[in-house]
């Protein structure tokens, strides 16, 4: 793709809002794939949940715009700054991106025997700490948006998932950077005897 832009002349733009800042396993995901892109998209984590985006980009494209032609209405909010150069130095401090790629090595491990068991689990995939399970008819191999949704009623043993997909039939593991291996483990019981309740009917 990276390829392919510059063969054409088409800014390859990076959208790293949700896999910046380690969640990957990685400061930035594109840097698994060894691409480097014209424009980065970043927020979210940027500023440690204080509200902050940024686009960050190769000078002449940065530059472009005439003087003031690039803003926003809260752009540069001094207190949204200084939270994220608190959390950027955090991040460091922490090697977050290394807590991700441990995260990620007990998420593939565990859903993979998950999914080695279970029929309706049809997928399991991810990076570091961003995975998503799939459920799907091992029959057919069509979207089960039910079993998923069966499954999400996890939270009310308190456990946070979220259902996402064109067909509503994955769900979403995003656990903080931070999380201890017991809680982990805890979060991963749950998930599973979520699904057996499921499977069994
Ligand atoms: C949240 C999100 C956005 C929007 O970010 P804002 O800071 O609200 O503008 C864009 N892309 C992805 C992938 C997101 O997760």
């Amino acid at each position: 793709m990276a390829d392919h832009c510059s063969k054409h002349g088409i800014v390859f733009v990076a959208d790293e809002i949700q896999t910046g800042f380690g969640r990957t396993g990685a400061m930035f995901a594109c840097e698994h794939e060894g691409v480097v892109p014209d424009l980065i998209c970043t927020a979210k984590a940027l500023a440690g949940g204080l509200p902050l985006a940024a686009v960050t980009g190769r000078a002449d494209l940065m530059d472009a715009p005439h003087v003031g032609g690039l803003g926003g209405t809260y752009g540069g909010n001094p207190v949204s700054c200084a939270a994220a150069l608190g959390a950027i130095e955090t991040i460091e401090a922490l090697d977050l991106p290394s807590c991700a790629t441990t995260i990620g090595k007990t998420l593939l491990s565990r859903l993979g025997a998950l999914a080695n068991k279970y029929a309706v689990v049809g997928d399991v995939r991810g990076r570091g700490a961003m995975f998503a399970v799939e459920f799907s008819d091992p029959r057919t191999g069509r979207p089960d948006p039910a079993t998923t949704v069966a499954v999400a009623a996890c939270h009310k043993q308190g456990l946070v998932v979220l259902t996402c997909g064109t067909d509503s039939n994955v769900l979403r593991l995003l656990p903080p950077l931070v999380i201890e291996d017991d809680l982990l483990d805890e979060g991963l019981s749950i998930l599973e005897r979520a699904v057996a309740g499921v499977a069994a009917g």
